[in-house]
């Protein structure tokens, strides 16, 4: 029997589980091994802050429902991938594999900026469920006592929409608490212009971003590098120096420290793939998600990461899967589809409204882009959060 380890629950590694389960069924013993215990629904925790999501409302233990599967569990920290002994080691024993699934997503790199992220400096965080529980413990204390709020994404960072989703919902829960009169707000990202999102705009996202910016009273500053952060302000590369007493900056992301230590990642930790999410240069080893190395397409005055957002994750797992597929078949077929020509598709929220988009690739040129901003689009993420969980509680990856 193919023994296949799966690195990571999330997006990328439960697609990838459960498609492998379903398609290969017994020809395959499959082991997921996560850190994490639960899968978390991400894209929710921008409205954990605000008591308008639990934890428990957002993720469920990995252990039961993988198992419903015939999938093996380990809740471990994988330590070390040692690819010519086929083998992984973790903070729970040592697992031999035939392939492996790299689904690691990133290591916040909070040390990029001096003063940055909730461990040691002043800034908050909505990367993981403790930290937007933190970040709503600030908020809370913040009510009581209003003043200058800096939302933001620093130099390398990638995951620009979350900042530009929690500067809506932010603007709309100061509106909420009836404190909006107290509270300026600024947005700081090293994105070239508003509405970049990593990925160069999509249709008119820069005229639109500016626009709701103007119209809700945000202030925008883009091309920027943070500093340093002091309790009380934040130093920006343009000689800003901008006061807060609320700040959320998103870090940039690494590799995860496995994938560092074991020399399979570039520079930065990200494993390097080619078109059928294979690394370049280990024929059983497949990667999907932020785990994957990626390169803004352009050069950036201040360097940007590209975003491998929860859809772009899963269609890499796709790809990965049907590969493993057809050698654990003997079949002579390779599936590719590069990042670039993944078609983006996303709801951003932004409150009590929001935007969907889609695109027909990542990166320009593009044959077609569609962005429908509107309050629909928030009831979407909404209905979106509830499918998914429900969708991934039942392992029913098949379904879009
Ligand atoms: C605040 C926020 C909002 C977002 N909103 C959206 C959105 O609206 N739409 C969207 O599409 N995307 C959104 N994203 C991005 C989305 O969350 C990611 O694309 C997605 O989580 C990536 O999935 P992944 O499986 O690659 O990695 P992750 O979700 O990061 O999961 C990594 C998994 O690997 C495990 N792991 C890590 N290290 C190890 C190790 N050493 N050994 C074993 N296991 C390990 C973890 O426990 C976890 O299970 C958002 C991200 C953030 C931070």
């Amino acid at each position: 029997m193919t023994k296949i380890v799966i690195l990571g629950g999330s997006f990328a590694g439960l697609t990838a589980a459960f498609d492998l389960k379903r398609k290969l069924k017994d020809e395959v013993d499959i082991t997921v091994i996560s850190k994490s215990k639960n899968f978390v629904f991400i894209p929710s925790l921008i409205w954990v802050p605000f008591g308008w999501r639990k934890p428990e409302d957002i993720s469920f233990d990995l252990k039961p429902v993988l198992e419903n599967k015939g999938i093996k569990f380990v809740h471990a920290e994988a330590t070390k991938i040692i690819p010519d002994k086929n083998l992984v080691e973790t903070t729970s024993g040592n697992y031999e594999y035939d392939f492996l699934v790299i689904a690691t997503g990133p290591d916040l790199h909070f040390s990029e900026v001096e003063g940055l992220g909730p461990n040691g400096g002043y800034t908050t965080s909505i990367c993981t469920i403790d930290h937007a529980l933190h970040a709503g413990e600030k908020w809370d204390e913040f009510v009581k006592n209003p003043g200058p709020i800096v939302i933001g994404a620093t130099q390398k960072a990638s995951c620009f929409g979350a900042a530009y989703e929690y500067v809506f919902n932010i603007e709309y829960a100061a509106r909420k608490a009836g404190i909006r009169d107290k509270v300026s707000i600024t947005f700081v990202t090293s994105e070239p212009f508003l509405g970049n999102f990593g990925l160069g705009g999509v249709g008119k996202s820069q005229k639109m971003t500016e626009y709701f910016f103007k119209k809700v009273g945000i202030r925008g500053i883009t091309n920027v590098a943070i500093e340093k952060i002091t309790p009380n302000e934040i130093y920006l590369s343009n000689g800003e120096v901008l006061p807060y007493k609320y700040a959320m900056i998103i870090p940039p992301f690494l590799g995860v420290k496995a994938i560092r230590d074991s020399g399979l990642g570039n520079e930065a930790g990200f494993i390097p793939v080619d078109d059928t999410y294979k690394h370049v240069n280990y024929d059983n080893i497949y990667a999907a998600g932020v785990a994957v190395a990626v390169k803004y397409p352009e050069p950036t005055q201040i360097p940007i990461g590209v975003p491998k957002t929860g859809y772009m994750s899963e269609v890499m797992a796709r790809v990965a899967v049907d590969n493993i597929i057809s050698k654990v078949l003997g079949k002579n077929h390779a599936k590719k589809l590069a990042f670039a020509d993944i078609a983006p598709l996303c709801v951003m929220d932004a409150g009590n409204m929001g935007v969907f988009f889609m695109a027909s690739r990542n990166f320009k040129p593009r044959k077609y882009h569609i962005l429908f901003p509107g309050p629909w689009s928030h009831w979407m993420k909404v209905w979106f959060e509830k499918y998914y969980i429900w969708k991934m509680r039942n392992g029913y990856t098949q379904l879009p």
